[in-house]
């Protein structure tokens, strides 16, 4: 019954979170992902003649990626990047905490916006209006925080989301077809030749974006703190320019992508700080 309840209230609290912000570019990521989809299917495309020969593999395969890519968005965009609720320094961790070396990085600071203690790598989110953990940044396309919670998702989401586009692609370019005049040929193809734009668009940003976003997990580092390196307490007292959470390429990838739960990232770093890698 509890249980019950408390998939309710999450329920009421996911679609109070859809209609509340960000519920204009969710729903034109959705449009514009049905729109192009239904196009791609209506032209005599590789798509079209798979179905009007009967072969329904191929179509339902690229419909279920399409379908998965934008469950994914929702998902990612949705979901709780990693929110700060509550201190995480109790008076029992005071007596470890006396066991770390003193400097400023050990204090954690505190949010001038919400006034929680901030774990080390958290940050306020201006648009969110709340303290992240492990911050990388806001995403306006999801109109949400990537952080600790959902990074993970974020990639895989963007990994979906390239395959789903460079499929899309191949399947516009099979649905050109050629006219006797530039007139004909604009009306036969100009949805296509539209769809085709965007779709080649948004390959090039999730292709830019993803390689970046491999290459910063890979080194253990977030945008934010790749970004604002000079602006961050605890990265300025580094004495090279290298990450001080990075345990080595394998390492990291596994931890990002398999290991779940939140990190106290003061101890790794530490840690580190005194076994260098
Ligand atoms: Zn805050
Ligand atoms: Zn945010």
């Amino acid at each position: 019954m509890n249980e019950e309840l408390s998939g309710l209230v999450l329920g009421y609290k996911m679609v109070q979170n859809m209609f509340r912000t960000g519920f204009l570019v969710r729903a034109t990521h959705t449009v514009l992902t049905w729109v192009i989809t239904l196009i791609l299917f209506v032209h005599n495309t590789d798509l079209r003649q798979c179905e009007e020969r009967g072969e329904l593999m191929v179509p339902v395969l690229f419909f279920l990626l399409v379908v998965l890519s934008v469950l994914l968005y929702f998902a990612v965009s949705l979901m709780d990047p990693g929110f700060v609720l509550a201190d995480t320094v109790k008076p029992s961790d005071l007596e470890s905490e006396s066991m770390m070396p003193q400097s400023s990085t050990c204090r954690l600071r505190r949010c001038g916006f919400c006034l929680l203690q901030q774990p080390m790598r958290a940050k306020h989110c201006p648009t969110c209006c709340r303290c992240v953990r492990r911050f990388d940044h806001h995403c306006p396309w999801i109109e949400n925080c990537v952080g600790e919670r959902n990074h993970r998702w974020f990639v895989l989401y963007l990994m979906v989301q390239l395959l789903t586009l460079l499929w899309a692609l191949h399947v516009a370019l099979s649905g050109i077809s050629p006219s006797a005049t530039w007139e004909s040929w604009f009306r036969a193809n100009g949805f296509l030749l539209a769809a085709l734009c965007v779709v080649g668009v948004f390959s090039a940003v999730v292709s830019v974006l993803l390689g970046c976003h491999i290459y910063l997990v890979a080194i253990n580092c977030t945008t934010w703190e790749f970004m604002s390196r000079h602006r961050i307490a605890y990265l300025r007292e580094c004495e090279d320019d290298d990450s001080p959470f990075d345990r080595g390429v394998l390492c990291n990838l596994w931890d990002f992508f398999c290991v779940c739960g939140a990190v106290a990232w003061e101890q790794v770093y530490h840690r580190n700080a005194q076994n260098p890698v």
